[in-house]
């Protein structure tokens, strides 16, 4: 090169260093998915410069043929991946290939354990992209030039993987990139026609860009195509093998594993859509970010418009990948106009009814956890968004439950119903900060007596859930911790005899005056001597406690303190004559069932000392 070529030499990121260490020791076993790789950002770039000469056809520059061509030097022991796509500015370059820009990013390197093993099942699910080629090569060469720019600004990018890269202003007669793998000692067996042509076959049969190899035979000279080479949604669907939809969920989510469940579909009357989605096998790392990206990429007429198309799918569906496909959209649609587009609506409206009922078909088989453990949190929001599958999304929802006490939300709201006693008005439940606090709760202590189950809900998300479903099959939903109980069996007059105080409740309300809003007989309780129970409409302790946490602001909190008169404390404190040791014994009591849901005592160090002090009372 005669020109001056401004050669520089630039770090990693230190994530990209971090990464390609991980990739290079703990990606070996599966050293060939590094073509998948390539030929996956090959193929994004094809798509991305057919949807840019939507608008600017010169982008094009006499060349639309568009193709993804492997070339092989046994030899020299490369091997070239070329794309005659986007394309890269040498900014670009320097960037994409120097850092890493995916969200969760940091989250990913926090969760990395330092094991071999658990963190090469871990960079899988992060995915690796254009690192994947370190794994094969020592020394990777990129050429480029970004479509639309002249020769004379391609880039030339080159490193060896450890630690930085050089780049250089470069002449690139053609626009698009290449990428020269200089293959390691032990990996240039994949410097071979038939070895290339049957990982293409494996991999990226689904690509939809021809991928060519240079033709088998004496005088061969031409190129040949090695793929199927069409979208793969267009085919029919008993051409389409179950490793097919796999290979093509890796692509389109970025993903190393394979999906849950997939459901493709075609739409033909007034709208003309195609639909493949994907519930992947585990959740992306970003999942419980604000804006995390919603995974469904809209095409028109087979042409790639854009990605997280947010108008796709509902933000309860977010871990949902896969494509959209329309004839009813201009192709130059912009994400404004899919935001008061009819067509987009009633595609969207048939998506989710298509994943919920995928979700179901999950729900009716034996493995549902494998859904409802990564995804279930996600699901229980469409209970609050989306009125009109409330009911069908409610029948998905999995709860832990007095009914077996295991942690695991495994029990429907169905199967509850189907065991509610002969009576029973309603289905009860208990949020708490932890399943472990929840199923200690003293407010469980009559249910557990009578046989009545309740579901023990320790999400956060669960005290919204709640409040948007408040009923279900036509019962209502009822918090333990709220109201009066009306339990199967109970006398219907009861509650007034309640009301009529003893003169020990008349003067625990004196004593607890502004703690407790008011002090009662309890109908909850049978081992434990009190508890804390809120308005029927109030906000349960554990919302409280969320919303303070949020830095919001909550009424103060006054409940009512129901005691169990039958307990001895309460016996004790009956018959106790002097009046301060009563007060004294009096806010214990209601500290402890402060305690006993889960909550914070707003003088902790006092109820030390008043415990203290009647512990060497009892001592003495
Ligand atoms: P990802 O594809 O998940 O974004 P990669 O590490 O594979 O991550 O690639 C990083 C970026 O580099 C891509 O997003 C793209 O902008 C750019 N890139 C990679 N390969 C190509 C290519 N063949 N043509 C144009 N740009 C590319």
């Amino acid at each position: 090169m005669t020109s001056p070529t401004q050669q520089e030499t630039l770090g990693f990121q230190s994530e990209v260093n971090q990464l390609l260490d991980l990739v290079i020791n703990s990606l070996y076993s599966n050293r060939e998915i590094f073509l998948r790789e390539l030929v996956s950002n090959a193929s994004d770039a094809i798509e991305k410069l057919r949807f840019a000469a939507l608008s600017d056809e010169a982008l094009y520059d006499g060349d639309a043929e568009m193709a993804i061509d492997i070339d092989f030097d046994r030899e020299a022991g490369t091997l070239t991946i070329r794309d005659n796509g986007i394309g890269m500015t040498r900014e670009e370059a320097v960037n994409h290939l120097g850092t890493i820009a995916k969200s969760g990013t940091k989250e990913f390197f926090g969760a990395l354990s330092g094991d071999a093993r658990q963190d090469s099942q871990l960079i899988g699910q992060f995915g690796v992209g254009f690192y994947a080629a370190f794994i094969v090569a020592d020394k990777v060469t990129v050429y480029s030039r970004k479509a639309g720019t002249p020769v004379e600004s391609g880039v030339r990018w080159e490193s060896a993987g450890r630690g930085e890269f050089t780049v250089e202003n470069w002449q690139r007669p053609t626009r698009g990139t290449e990428i020269v793998l200089h293959l390691k000692e032990d990996a240039r067996d994949f410097a071979d026609s038939y070895r290339l042509r049957g990982l293409i076959k494996k991999y990226s049969d689904h690509i939809s860009t021809p991928i060519r190899l240079p033709q088998e035979g004496e005088n061969a000279e031409g190129r040949e195509t090695v793929n199927a080479a069409t979208a793969l949604w267009l085919r029919n669907k008993q051409d389409i093998s179950d490793d097919d939809y796999k290979s093509f969920y890796k692509h389109v989510a970025h993903d190393f594993e394979d999906p849950l469940a997939w459901v493709h579909t075609k739409a033909e009357g007034k709208l003309e859509y195609t639909t493949l989605l994907f519930i992947p096998g585990r959740p992306p790392f970003d999942l419980f970010e604000r804006d995390s990206k919603r995974g469904v990429q809209l095409y028109v007429q087979r042409v790639f418009i854009m990605e997280d198309a947010e108008q796709l799918m509902p933000r309860y569906l977010r871990f949902v990948r896969g494509i959209v496909d329309t004839r009813d959209l201009p192709l130059n649609v912009s994400r404004e106009l899919l935001q008061r587009n009819k067509a987009i609506d009633t595609i969207r409206g048939a998506s989710v009814k298509k994943i919920l009922g995928l979700i179901e078909s999950l729900a009716g088989g034996d493995d549902y956890a494998k859904f409802w453990a990564p995804f279930g949190r996600v699901l229980k929001e469409g209970v609050i968004e989306d009125h009109a599958n409330r009911e069908r999304i409610a029948k998905l929802l999995r709860f832990a439950s007095t009914h077996d006490d295991r942690a695991e939300p495994a029990v429907s709201l169905e199967a509850y119903v189907g065991r509610m006693k002969e009576g029973q008005k309603a289905i009860y439940y208990l949020t708490a900060d932890s399943h472990a606090t929840a199923k200690a709760s003293p407010h469980l202590e009559v249910f557990r007596a009578r046989g009545v189950e309740v579901l023990l809900l320790s999400d956060p998300v669960d005290e919204w859930v709640v409040t948007h479903l408040t009923e279900f099959d036509g019962k209502p939903l009822k918090s333990v911790t709220l109201g009066k109980l009306e339990l199967p069996g109970d006398e219907p007059d009861k509650d007034d005899a309640d009301e009529a105080a003893t003169p020990l409740v008349e003067r625990l309300r004196k004593a607890l005056d502004g703690k407790a809003s008011s002090v009662r007989k309890s109908t909850r309780l049978t081992d434990s001597p009190a508890c804390l129970v809120g308005e029927d409409h109030g906000m349960s302790a554990n919302l409280q406690r969320i919303l303070r946490a949020a830095g919001q602001e909550v009424p103060p909190d006054q409940r009512v303190l129901e005691v169990n008169l039958a307990h001895p404390l309460l016996q004790r404190l009956d018959v106790e004559p002097d009046e301060d040791r009563f007060a004294q014994l009096a806010l214990v009591l209601f500290e402890q069932a402060v305690l006993a849901e889960g909550g914070r005592l707003e003088d902790p160090a006092g109820f030390v000392q008043r415990v203290n002090r009647l512990l060497v009372d009892a001592a003495a």
